[in-house]
């Protein structure tokens, strides 16, 4: 096998849906869980190398995985090396796999606010830098100092906040995988920042359908226009496909119930893209992104 000497780290034919959370699709053909970076370079070579199709997985809370599954490698950055987290004045640095939740709570500990109004959503920095995750109070992009970036050649690289461009959920962070990232802080007390992190997750849950719910975000933002409040013009809340549904107690969520399929998703999904188009004219793009 390719990957024979990666035993351990690499395994075959793994079943993806226990990674997301809409708990859906088919498997990978390759499933690879490396220890560290050097690890890490030597599988991305050896996948570059078999011209595999590779993709990296973060904490699946935004990726839709099709029911024929992935014929090539996922990446999984599950291993405590890529999730270290480190303080150095007002400067954390951190693994790309580390959990956003993580982040924070050791930020906010550590007296360094910035990040708090992040908490709630789930997932992990390498995703959240990827897809520029944002609350009302900001994106995470703008803390971004720093990044470590992978190349779909192996290569590492390193870029500063100058050389990318984040947007309302997009980054122009497109290489492979993002290995780490740092970010720029300001001096807080401890206190008030964990009240000011709690207030924000008491008021994202009541927003939100949470974990176990088998649930994904359906739609992005348009340039003054809120999914939400298109979905609500056009009627779409609520809306069913096989044993998928629109939430209508958390508009722009998708849920899928027992029986659901990845097809039922992306039915749905282009069927209130329809609605909405024929109703208001504005074309909405799926937030979730379909593997
Ligand atoms: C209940 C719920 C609430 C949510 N609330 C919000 C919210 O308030 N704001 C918001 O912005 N989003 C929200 N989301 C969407 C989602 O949580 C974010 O997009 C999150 O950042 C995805 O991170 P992840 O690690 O789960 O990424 P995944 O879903 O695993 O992957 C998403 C994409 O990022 C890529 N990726 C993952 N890790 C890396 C890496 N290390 N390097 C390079 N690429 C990588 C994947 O290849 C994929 O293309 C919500 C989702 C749910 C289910």
């Amino acid at each position: 096998m390719v990957f024979e000497k990666f035993a351990g780290s690499v395994r075959s034919a793994v079943p993806l849906a226990p990674y997301t959370w809409l708990q859906l699709g088919g498997s990978a053909a390759f499933f690879a869980e490396p220890t560290d970076a050097d690890q890490l370079q030597a599988i991305v070579q050896t996948t570059n190398r078999e011209g595999m199709p590779i993709k990296v997985l973060g904490g699946g809370s935004n990726v839709l995985v099709r029911d024929k599954g992935f014929d090539g490698l996922v990446i999984h950055l599950s291993a405590p090396f890529f999730e270290r987290i480190s303080i150095l004045g007002n400067t954390v640095q951190c693994g790309g796999g580390t959990r956003l939740a993580h982040l924070i709570t050791a930020c906010v500990g550590a007296g360094l606010g910035g990040l708090e109004h992040l908490v709630g959503i789930p997932g992990t920095v390498g995703g959240a830098l990827r897809s520029n995750s944002s609350t009302d109070e900001g994106d995470i992009g703008r803390l971004m100092t720093q990044a470590t970036l992978l190349s779909r050649q192996g290569q590492l690289n390193t870029v500063t906040a100058d050389q990318v461009n984040f947007s309302h959920r997009r980054s122009s962070l497109d290489e492979l995988l993002i290995l780490d990232a740092s970010f720029e802080l300001e001096k807080g007390d401890v206190r008030q920042l964990t009240k000011r992190e709690q207030t924000f997750w008491i008021v994202k849950r009541s927003k939100q359908p949470n974990y176990p719910t088998r649930s994904a975000l359906a739609f992005i933002d348009l340039d003054g226009v809120s999914a939400v409040e298109l979905l609500q013009r056009s009627g779409v809340n609520g809306l069913i496909e096989g044993s998928v549904q629109l939430n209508s107690t958390y508009p722009n969520y998708i849920t899928a119930n027992t029986g659901a399929t990845s097809a039922q998703v992306i039915a749905l999904l282009e069927r209130a893209q329809k609605i909405v188009f024929d109703k208001t004219g504005f074309s909405l793009q799926p937030h979730v992104v379909v593997w």
